[in-house]
């Protein structure tokens, strides 16, 4: 422990403590050795960690109101994507200093996008260093309905939910000096994950991950993982008006940080699929198909010819 123990209970006492949905299976949460959870019967525990690091994740000087909300923002689109509901998450906080003004913006926006999921904050743990912010999130599924990467099958269709490469253009922009709008901004500071959609998708999505490195990159965990091909049609790609007029493919197809949902399912499933966006207001868009013949990925430009994505997703140990 390096920060002032003093110091350090009163900043979690002020900060995070009771921070989040009140959750009657919480027995015990922040203050003792350990958090008491109650995992119902015939329920198991999905359990997802991420790192923020500044200058990597995120620029250092990022407002702490949106940067608490992508801290949980992050784990939420884990769960989504494997339809489990999201209940309780420990916060590993590592600061350079104790400065209440930026505590008080992280907390609150982690703690409002937490209530908005029904999530809890137990427990976590507070040093002082470089900033660094780790969260686990452990949401609840039933082992048999969990959304899994190894279910593809030949003939299953891809879908993509929301718009794909905003965040990926919002970060150019930024890079670049200038100022993203609001919206666009917002789609890489204040990522929306898509917690109802995976948990409606159990029973009908064969197999599901969430985008976090790109398309290419994580639907090739899909294909690797269920032994399978496949075939996008990058013409489909459903891309919000800014990254349409840019025309290049690598937004879409290597951008990260979209935080929307890929999955895949029966033709069969298509009515069901389309209903159900409609239900939850978010748009659901076809973008391929799973091939069994070979473990490729082929990505057919509208012509019909092939493109060869040279930038696949982000990798922090790629050259290294
Ligand atoms: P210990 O030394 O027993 O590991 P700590 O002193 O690290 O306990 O933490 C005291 C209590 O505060 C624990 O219940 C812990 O889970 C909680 N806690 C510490 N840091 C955080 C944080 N950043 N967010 C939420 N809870 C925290
Ligand atoms: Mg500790």
């Amino acid at each position: 422990m390096t920060v002032e123990p003093g110091a350090e209970f009163a900043l979690i006492g002020a900060h995070f403590a009771g921070l989040g949905a009140a959750r009657e299976d919480v027995l015990l949460g922040v203050g003792d050795d350990c958090a008491l959870l109650r995992v119902p019967p015939g329920q198991s525990l999905a359990v997802s960690l991420d790192t923020l690091v500044a200058g990597v994740h995120f620029f250092p000087d990022c407002d702490p109101h949106a940067l608490g909300h992508k801290t949980l923002a992050v784990s939420l689109s884990d769960l989504a994507a494997m339809g489990a509901e999201p209940a309780w998450a420990t916060l590993a906080l590592t600061l350079p200093a104790s400065d209440p003004a930026w505590l008080a913006a992280f907390a609150a926006g982690l703690g409002e996008l937490a209530r908005a999921h029904g999530v809890r904050l137990v427990g976590g743990d507070t040093t002082r260093g470089p900033l660094t912010i780790t969260l686990q999130l452990q949401g609840l599924v039933p082992p048999e309905s969990a959304l899994r990467r190894d279910g593809a099958r030949a003939g299953d269709r891809i879908w993509v939910s929301g718009t794909l490469g905003d965040a990926a253009l919002a970060l150019a922009e930024l890079q670049a000096g200038r100022d993203p709008d609001a919206a666009l901004r917002a789609r890489l500071e204040r990522p929306t994950p898509r917690v109802a959609l995976g948990r409606a998708l159990r029973g009908v999505a064969s197999a599901a991950i969430d985008l976090s490195d790109g398309l290419v990159a994580d639907l090739g965990h899909v294909l690797a993982a269920s032994g399978v091909g496949a075939e996008l049609q990058l013409g489909a790609l459903p891309l919000g008006e800014a990254v349409a007029t840019r025309a290049d493919w690598s937004l879409a197809l290597a951008g990260g940080d979209d935080y929307e949902l890929c999955f895949c399912a029966p033709p069969g499933r298509d009515g069901e699929i389309l209903a159900l966006g409609q239900r939850l207001g978010c748009r659901l868009t076809p973008v391929g198909i799973i091939r069994g013949d070979g473990d490729a990925l082929r990505c057919l430009l509208p012509d019909g010819t092939e493109l060869n994505p040279t930038r696949k997703g982000y990798d922090h140990f790629a050259g290294a």
